[in-house]
């Protein structure tokens, strides 16, 4: 399977538009040690041909076309290799990029029951992508099960590759009405996946509220694990004066602390360990800071754009 990490910052991307933090005014000015970087947007391949893109970022559009593997070509059905897209959560940034993925395209949509209501009931926006001779085919995921995917038509084939689903907890977007939010399983609202392909695991888990423990076990058994490095410390958002939640009550569990992500990954865990969709706001950015120097002393790698993995 090859991985590429086309985005690796968290919403609003780095540095942010309306941003004049600390980090993100460093990288304006040139005076701080990082990297630029555009909100979290997965690709995977299990036969370099074919691509999945894990979430839809609003930034695919540029994204797609720094990537060589993700553009067109000639001798492809349809001429692109994207075949779907796994939404982790009807979250604006897991989901905007759908729109960039108009243009009368078929491919395959993978999503809870509770995201595809959300997006198609909800947002009659996202039905530009009903327009095309064959329109993009929805295909439900359960929010704690295990998907087969085939890539040949052959019958009786084994699937090319396995999507486990795990519930991460966490709650649907603000956007969503009160009516929908009584009728929806609050377990469809944020998705981890472990991707398997011959023998080898990829877990997937951007978005880590800290309110389950379910994903600590895939972890262990994963070769590599890519996993929520938004936030440093709880209260770094409200730090900035643009909000007054803490990281957790936004549904990702901070870095630092005695029950933070570095305390609670497991210890036994044997895989390479990459931190992504990092805020703006993160002081691991910053590659001359404690922060950093912590989470790599602690064993985690840190996403950059760009970045390749072959499992
Ligand atoms: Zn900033």
């Amino acid at each position: 399977m090859k991985i590429k990490i086309v985005g690796s910052a968290a919403g609003g991307g780095f540095p942010q538009w309306n941003c004049a933090c600390r980090n993100c005014s460093g990288l304006r000015a040139g005076t701080l040690h990082a990297k630029p970087r555009t909100q979290t947007q997965i690709a995977f391949s299990p036969d370099n041909r074919v691509w999945f893109l894990i979430g839809a970022s609003p930034d695919l559009r540029t994204q797609i076309l720094s990537a060589p593997e993700l553009v067109p070509k000639p001798d492809t059905p349809g001429h692109t290799p994207i075949g779907g897209v796994f939404l982790p959560s009807a979250d604006v940034d897991a989901v905007m990029g759908l729109l960039h993925l108009r243009e009368f395209q078929a491919y395959f949509v993978f999503a809870t029951p509770g995201v595809q209501c959300l997006l198609k009931t909800e947002n009659r926006i996202f039905r530009v992508l009903e327009r095309g001779d064959s329109p993009v085919q929805w295909q439900v995921l359960s929010n704690s099960g295990r998907l087969g995917c085939h890539l040949s038509e052959s019958p009786g084939e084994l699937p090319t590759f396995v999507c486990n689903t795990i519930s991460m907890g966490g709650s649907f977007p603000d956007y969503a009405s009160e009516e929908f939010l009584r009728a929806a399983a609050p377990e469809d609202a944020t998705l981890g996946f472990l991707f398997e392909q011959d023998g080898k695991k990829l877990l997937v888990a951007t978005s880590l509220s800290g309110d389950n423990s379910e994903w600590q076990k895939a972890a262990v058994s994963a070769d590599v694990t890519l996993i929520d490095g938004t936030f440093w410390a709880d209260d770094e958002l409200m730090r900035t004066g643009r909000t007054d939640k803490t990281a957790r009550e936004i549904g990702h569990l901070p870095l630092s602390g005695a029950d933070g992500l570095l305390a609670q990954f497991p210890a036994n865990a044997k895989g390479r360990k990459i931190l992504l969709h990092i805020n703006n706001t993160n002081p691991i950015l910053d590659e001359d800071s404690p922060e950093h120097r912590a989470v790599v002393e602690a064993g985690f790698e840190i996403a950059y754009d760009g970045l390749n993995i072959s499992l």
